[in-house]
């Protein structure tokens, strides 16, 4: 057995997700600082009892994280960006370590002049959990997803070997890899393919619609004017906040006259974002040119007092547009009318879909074309109402709409409402919440 040298607490450390509506205790909580370290926790099978699940900044908001009894792998502390490099097929990649934070990376890119075409506005999230899981945000020229961009992963596989998987070499065992969630391994290292740095140009507008008919055709209509739409819709008082989005040419940094403003907005929204967009006013600026590495953000951990950010999340097909959005009003105004809640409000992003062969499970494995996500938000994700709609909506928009969930960004699901290929899991990583999802 090779010794651990990382932080290691087999005490009952009692561990909660960002948000605060999930908590576990795992046998043993361990902080590597080593890919040796990684290896040893996988090796050592009565130091660190299975099941060994790993994490980053525990900001997902399900049950992922849930371990009870099992060993719990923080990999915060393997979190170097290290460097840029060309790979064997000429492509502009940088290295980067499992546990360093979306933000971080953003920044270390745009240093650079380069970034990765996947920019949402979460910063906490760790290169390895997004590599392996699901993200969604209305990409400027890229599929809105990060693994998508992600062309190489360095793992510790059960037995505690390292193993490297690239696009190239590895085809279908890589791209099934990449919709793991960490069941077939440990990721170590990644590397993301990145592009010359740009800047984009935003308006953002407020408004009202008559019926749910109207707001869905006016975002459709938004959407085709500009190169990516990121909509915030206040769907039980049929009104929109919308961010137009245009490519505005190459550069790496937001230009010093637009920064005020960028500033504002910037500051406006990540608090919008934070608090759940509960009683927070965010200004509607046209024609702000900035670099969207700016506005990938921190958010700080809320105590259960504060009010926070909480969502489900939904991927259906763009043709399904207007029927999501008046079934999704009609189900939230009898909702409200019979329990007096409503959610704060909806998240809708455009995300390309590739090839089914690249993205053989889960989200977008649709094959060619687009996709939009409606994610219900609150500001208080303990809030039983809001638990009871995020349930009965299950239903809804997976059961009648077809939508697709995300273990690790739609909760309360039930067996069938995600599938994922049991060949993907191993035993050692699958913890009792991913074994009632394995199909
Ligand atoms: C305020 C807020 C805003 C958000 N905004 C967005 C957004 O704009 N877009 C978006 O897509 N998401 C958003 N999210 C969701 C968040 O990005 C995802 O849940 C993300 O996966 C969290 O990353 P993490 O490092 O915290 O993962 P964790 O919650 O720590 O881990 C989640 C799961 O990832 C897997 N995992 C973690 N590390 C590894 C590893 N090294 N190897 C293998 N598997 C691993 C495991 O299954 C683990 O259970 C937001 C969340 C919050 C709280």
């Amino acid at each position: 057995m090779q010794p651990f040298h990382g932080l290691l607490q087999s005490e009952g450390k009692i561990v909660g997700n960002w948000g605060l509506s999930r908590t576990t205790k795992p046998a043993v909580y361990a902080e590597p600082v080593s890919y040796a370290d990684v290896q040893a926790i996988v090796r050592d099978r009565e130091a660190f009892p299975t099941p060994v699940n790993p994490v980053g900044s525990l900001a997902s908001v399900t049950a992922t994280i849930v371990n009870d009894g099992g060993t719990m792998v923080c990999l915060c502390k393997l979190d170097e960006v290290l460097g840029l490099e060309r790979d064997a097929t000429g492509r502009q990649i940088v290295r980067v370590q499992a546990g360093c934070r979306l933000k971080k990376l953003n920044m270390w890119l745009q240093a650079q002049g380069f970034e990765v075409a996947f920019q949402a506005e979460i910063g906490e999230a760790t290169v390895g959990s997004v590599a392996v899981g699901d993200t969604k945000e209305s990409s400027l020229d890229g599929p809105g997803y990060f693994s998508a961009h992600v062309v190489a992963l360095t793992y510790v596989d059960d037995r505690g070997e390292l193993r490297t998987l690239d696009d190239v070499k590895d085809g279908d065992a890589f791209y099934a890899f990449k919709c793991s969630f960490g069941l077939s391994g440990i990721v170590v290292e990644c590397q993301i393919e990145v592009r010359p740095a740009t800047l984009c140009r935003s308006d953002i507008a407020l408004a009202g619609y008559p019926s749910a008919e109207e707001l869905a055709a006016s975002l459709l209509a938004m959407r085709d004017r500009c190169d990516a739409l990121l909509a915030i819709v206040f769907l039980h008082q049929l009104a929109a906040f919308t961010d137009s989005r245009f490519k505005a040419g190459l550069g790496a940094t937001t230009p010093e006259a637009a920064q005020p403003a960028c500033e504002e907005f910037r500051r406006a929204k990540r608090l919008a974002i934070q608090h759940g967009f509960d009683g927070v006013a965010v200004p509607q600026p046209k024609g702000l040119v900035y670099s969207r590495a700016d506005f990938v953000n921190e958010y700080w951990r809320p105590t259960a007092e504060e009010r926070r950010l909480d969502f489900q999340y939904y991927e259906h097909d763009l043709s399904q547009f207007r029927r999501v959005i008046s079934e999704a009003y009609s189900f939230t105004k009898a909702f409200q009318e019979r329990t007096g809640f409503a959610p704060n409000g909806w998240a809708c992003y455009f995300v390309t879909r590739p090839e089914n062969t690249k993205k053989p499970y889960g989200l977008y494995s649709g094959g060619p074309g687009v996709s939009f996500s409606f994610d219900p938000f609150c500001s208080n994700p303990v809030n039983p109402l809001w638990q009871q709609f995020a349930r009965e909506y299950n239903k809804l928009a997976i059961g009648k709409l077809g939508g697709n969930a995300s273990p690790i960004q739609t909760q309360w699901l039930e067996p069938g409402e995600v599938r994922i290929p049991r060949g993907l899991a191993r035993p050692r990583f699958t913890t009792p919440y991913y074994e009632a999802l394995l199909d």
